[in-house]
């Protein structure tokens, strides 16, 4: 039988979690490569997965992937059936490239965002699936809860509840407490250009921008979370969403932040504390976000001291068989159970298991194609059949009526 290798990049969070869940399956990913700038990093995570018993084969290296020769000579010397990307958006298009190079299949999480720019798009990457199809290779993009989890989601009512989508209201909560006035659960510099951004929604063919965090409302979470403020925010998956489903009247991302976060984040933006462009600063170039980036906690050492759930799912207002129908799906992760399994809070272990699964889905061939492709593009059941045994479970709601909080303005 043929073994299969994997290649994942990127040892922080996501990255600690794709490792683990691959070190689990060995019978899929029989020999792991795990490489990232700092090898360190890589080799404290592997051993944490050796301590807990699991015996997989894993080979770590140190690499830059924003240069592509260096990267293509590891893809070339590991020879990996698929490269799991969970660095940072940054190196996206580098680690395609060197992907395209060496005709190894690819997936990431994240979609590319240019150092100096906070633009949220699609477009760079998609322009790779004419290069991919020549190369017969394929590039999974998004392949983490929010993209990934939620597309899924949306394919799986699409295929097995609705015949049409009317609105998909996408609601991400974070009800975890790390202890600190102000840090983030991942990448700090990538967190706070997501969310300082302009807001976005799609609505009658039209997409509306908003100023950030302008539109709020109260909504009542499952599984004893209880009531939360959500806040509009423009988040990647609408790009693809609105594409691949054009029958969708409204779509919008809704985000939770406590009164803490959001008072911090004011005061930081205000004294230009989340600026990209560079500043000199006695001499030397700095740009303030990465900075401040350097000040606050390391997402990875937030894991040991988080409480508290997430909650992410999808509402969706549609028709089936000419009458009204109101579905709400979505998983609940407890921060501490994620912690004793992973050693990473939950947004890491929500984002690291759909990478490794998806990975799966691809090397036993249960998804398949030549191109750039977002994940709701794919079959949803065999991914919707796995993902509860993987470490995230779904549920599914049948309301009988529209969600109040949701539709009134
Ligand atoms: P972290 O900052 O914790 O980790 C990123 C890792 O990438 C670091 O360990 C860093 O390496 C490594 N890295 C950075 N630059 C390079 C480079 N040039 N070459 C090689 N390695 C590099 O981030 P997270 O783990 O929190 O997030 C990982 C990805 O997951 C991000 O793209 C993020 O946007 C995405 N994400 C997606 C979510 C989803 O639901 N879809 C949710 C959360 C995150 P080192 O430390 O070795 O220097």
């Amino acid at each position: 039988m043929k073994k299969n290798n994997v290649l994942i990049i990127g040892a922080g969070g996501v990255g600690r979690v794709a490792a683990f869940k691959c070190a689990q399956y060995r019978d899929i990913f029989h020999n792991i490569t795990f490489a990232s700038r700092t090898k360190s990093k890589c080799d404290t995570i592997v051993n944490d997965i050796y301590a807990k018993g699991y015996t997989s084969s894993i080979r770590t290296e140190s690499i830059d992937a924003d240069k592509i020769p260096e990267l293509t000579a590891l893809i070339k010397d590991v020879k990996p059936d698929i490269v799991i990307n969970v660095a940072l958006p940054y190196q996206d298009l580098t680690i395609m490239e060197s992907c395209l190079a060496t005709g190894v299949n690819y997936l990431d999480t994240a979609n590319y965002e240019h150092p100096n720019t906070a633009k949220f798009c699609y477009e760079p990457q998609w322009n790779y699936d004419e290069k991919f199809r020549q190369n017969g290779i394929l590039a999974l993009l998004g392949c983490g809860f929010d993209p990934g989890v939620t597309n899924v989601y949306t394919a799986y009512a699409k295929k097995h509840i609705f015949d049409r989508i009317d609105t998909l209201d996408i609601i991400d909560c974070n009800a975890g407490d790390h202890g600190y006035p102000f840090a983030t659960n991942f990448n700090p510099e990538i967190n706070i250009r997501e969310v300082s951004a302009k807001g976005r929604y799609f609505e009658n063919g039209t997409w509306h921008t908003t100023e950030p965090l302008s539109i709020k409302k109260v909504f009542d979470f499952p599984e004893g979370i209880g009531q939360k403020n959500i806040y509009l925010l423009y988040h990647e998956e609408m790009e693809s969403l609105v594409k691949h489903y054009p029958e969708i009247k409204r779509m919008r991302f809704w985000m939770t932040f406590g009164e803490s976060y959001l008072t911090h984040l004011k005061v930081l933006e205000n004294v230009g504390m989340t600026r990209i462009d560079p500043v000199i600063y006695e001499g030397h170039k700095i740009v303030p976000l990465q900075f401040l980036k350097m000040l606050l906690p390391d997402p990875a050492i937030l894991g040991s001291q988080t409480k508290g759930k997430t909650c992410i799912g999808c509402w969706i207002n549609g028709e089936k068989n000419g009458i009204k129908k109101y579905y709400y799906i979505y998983n609940v992760c407890d921060h501490e159970a994620c912690f004793a399994k992973t050693g990473s809070q939950a947004i890491s272990y929500t984002t690291g298991i759909p990478a490794a699964l998806g990975a799966k889905l691809i090397l036993t061939g249960q998804w398949q194609g030549k191109g750039v492709f977002n994940i709701e593009q794919f079959d949803p059941d065999p991914f919707m059949q796995e993902i509860g045994n993987w470490g995230l479970d779904w549920i599914e709601t049948f309301p009988s009526k529209p969600n109040p909080i949701l539709e009134n303005s």
